[in-house]
């Protein structure tokens, strides 16, 4: 390294993941337009290296607290709550199968926080 100093330029954008709110892809614009509002934002459903590993290895179930989330599906209030559960746990604590099975096809699901509690995915404090 050099005593150059990279300052982090209008065209350059460091984007944060959709699944777990983790530093994702950086983006820098082809033809040097400002991107500067992507910073620091989610701008698609592509997961980062850590999610997309998790996504191979199980199923992350993230937790919402539906009463906070002002009918909002499609983005819903984030517990906080982030676990990754394998197949076959997902399918038995997971009912109906139907939804089991739909969570274990998008390798992904958004959860009441109160379910992961019940199910025993996470505990009271963490
Ligand atoms: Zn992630």
């Amino acid at each position: 390294m050099s005593t150059e100093t990279t300052q982090r330029g209008e065209y350059v954008a460091l984007t944060k993941c959709w699944y777990c709110g983790g530093d994702n892809e950086v983006l820098i614009h082809r033809q040097l337009r400002s991107i500067k509002g992507m910073h620091d934002k989610v701008v698609n459903k592509t997961p980062c290296t850590n999610c997309e590993q998790h996504m191979k290895r199980g199923i992350i179930l993230i937790g919402v607290i539906e009463a906070k989330s002002g009918g909002d599906v499609e983005n819903p209030y984030r517990s906080g709550a982030f676990v990754v559960l394998t197949e076959s746990a997902v399918a038995r604590l997971i009912q109906p199968k139907a939804l089991a099975d739909a969570v274990i096809k998008h390798r992904s699901a958004f959860i009441e926080h109160q379910a992961l509690l019940d199910i025993g995915a996470i505990k009271q404090d963490g």
